[in-house]
This record gives structure tokens, sequence and C-alpha cells, in this order.
């Protein structure tokens, strides 16, 4: 496989994964809200003044969801691989670096997990109550690690999930979006076959960790597929799916809604950010989650360059130097062969 194609398709998840969580970050929770302020989302926009969580963010901001991929990514290529203390390091890191105590936007879990942590419980026990969707909207980039070997991107996802969302459906949702993304970065990769990758790694992740309360993940992709491949308008099927699906911070709605949004998009990046901000709920995760599917997907080509330049200017998107993770990653995977 040639080193071009997984270039391109490791800054297609880098990218799409800041695109998604930037594009959708000023929408509301309500759909109706969203779409009585914006109507559709089309360029990136600053968070209204009245919103819960995003007031005060600029366009084109990544919120927790990004830096925290980011984070990790950094650790994963200075550690020569996802450990359970690289993972540690990241999320306290970016804890303590973004006034984690302080915060709107650290997850309920996260913060459970972070706090156990520096209570000095063992990692391996710290996250066994966390349920959210804090799992998967990080995750992406175990998935960029392991191109074409989702059950690897699966083994290293359940590590990466243990410290903070150590329940069987916290890890259903991240092996799910880590196998998807694996999956992706083959060349000869197709949506359907994302989808599939996606579903196995629910699966499997769902027999790992603290049993727990939640859907079925791997139920709630299939529900999400069908309701996006309906005849009927976008806005009744986005409609369709936050009332069916969910798009809440409940992992199993959120993963679920990545998928279906994904597959609107027929797997374009820049389709699956409208969607997503269109979409509401805990917008900025799902598009997060689908941008970094379909980034992978598509590669870096899929991307309007005037938008990946919009993130580029962006002060926090900037510092984490995302070319440089993607050389980093692409170190990685060329090491290990
Ligand atoms: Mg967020």
């Amino acid at each position: 496989m040639s080193t071009n194609t997984y270039q391109s398709k490791i800054l297609g998840g880098l990218y799409g994964q800041a695109l998604g969580d930037a594009w959708a970050m000023p929408a509301y929770f309500d759909p109706d809200q969203t779409w009585a302020k914006f109507g559709w989302i089309e360029e990136f926009l600053p968070a209204p003044d009245d919103h819960e969580v995003h007031r005060g963010l600029p366009a084109a901001r990544i919120t927790d969801d990004s830096e925290q991929a980011f984070s990790l990514a950094r650790e994963f290529i200075a550690a020569g691989g996802v450990t359970l203390d690289a993972t540690v390091r990241a999320i306290v890191d970016w804890y303590d670096r973004t006034g984690g105590d302080q915060s709107r936007y650290v997850g309920p879990s996260t913060r459970r997990g972070v706090q156990a942590l520096k209570r000095g419980e063992d990692p391996r026990i710290a996250g066994r109550a966390g349920d959210t969707n804090g799992a998967a909207m990080r995750i992406s980039v175990v998935g960029l690690l392991h191109p074409g070997d989702p059950m690897r991107a699966i083994e290293d996802a359940i590590i990466t999930c243990l410290p903070t969302h150590g329940t069987n459906v916290a890890i259903s949702g991240g092996c799910a979006v880590a196998a998807a993304v694996a999956y992706a970065m083959h060349p000869y990769a197709t949506l359907d076959g994302v989808i599939a990758a996606g579903m196995m790694g629910a699966e499997i992740g769902r027999q790992q960790g603290t049993p727990w309360i939640g859907a079925s993940v791997t139920r709630k992709i299939e529900g999400a597929v069908a309701i996006a491949r309906k005849g009927t308008d976008e806005k009744a099927r986005l409609r369709e799916l936050y009332d069916v699906i969910g798009a809440s911070l409940a992992i199993t709605e959120t993963v679920g809604a990545a998928f279906g949004v994904l597959v609107m998009a027929n797997g374009d990046p820049q389709r699956a950010a409208i969607l997503s901000a269109a979409l509401s709920g805990d917008a900025d995760t799902v598009g997060a989650i689908a941008c970094a599917m379909a980034g992978t997907l598509r590669g870096i080509e899929a991307f309007d360059p005037a938008v990946t330049q919009q993130l580029d200017q962006d002060p926090v998107f900037a510092a984490y130097e995302v070319r440089k993770i993607a050389a980093g990653i692409q170190g990685l995977i060329e090491q290990r062969k």
C-alpha cells in the first residue's frame, strides 16, 4: 500500500475529526432550535451567546472531542503505540491544561475518571462506571494506527477506554468507531464495509468491561443506517434519527447517530458535518465521529482546502500540529511492518 494513500487517509481522519467537531459546535441541543436559528449550517459559525456549553467559542473552534483525540495521538506516538499509561497521561494532561475542574465541557465520565486517577486509583478500574460518549469521541486515532486491521484496533481501543469509560456499553461504542476507522484506512474500503466493521467492533467491545445498563450499539447502528436509507427527505430522516436513535450523551445514541449521518452523507466528510450540525443534540460529538470515519474513508482530497485552511488558522487547532501527528502515526505504522 502506498505511503501516499495512508498519508491522505490519516490526514482525512484527523481533519475530519476537527471538521465535524467545530462545524457542529454552534448547534443547539434541540433540532427545532437549531433550524429556527440557523437553517442548515453551511459554514463555520461561532457558538450563539445562549448556548449551554459552547457560548463564547469562535467559528472553527474545536472542542474537547478533538483536543482529547489529538492529545492521545501525541502520547501514543511518544510511547511507540497505545498503552494504558499513555492514555492516562493524555487525558489527565488535557484536563489540567484546559482547567478541567472549572470547565463546562468535561463530560461526566471523564470527570469522574480523571478524579479517580488523581486519587491514585488503578487506571484499569478508574473508569469502571464510565458510560457516556467520551469513549467514542476521542478514539478515531486508535483506528488510524491500524490500517486494515480492525481487530488490532479493537484491542487498543479497549485499553484506551478503561481509565475513564470502562463499562461494556462505553467500550462497545469505542470499539465500534475504532474498528470502523481502522477498516476505512484500507485503500479498498467501502461505506458498507465501514458499517460492518463498526458493528463487529460494537459486538466484541460489549463483551468487555463492567456489565452496565445500555442499549445495543450494534442494534443502534443497524437502526440508524435503516433510517438513513429511507426515501424521506433529509430533514425528516434527521428528525427520525434524533427521535428514535437519539443524539444525547448516551454512547449508544451518539455512535448510532454518527453511523446514520455517515450513511446519509454517503461517506462525504463535508456533507456529514452539515448533517451533524442539523441533527443537533450532542452534535459536535456526532460530527467528530461521523466526519473522522468519512475523512478516513475518502482521504484529505475530499475536503475543501478553504475549510481545512480555516481550521489551520484557529490557534487551538494549530497548537496540536496535526501534520506532525499524521507523520508520527505514519511512522508508527511503518515501524510495525
Ligand atoms: Mg465536544
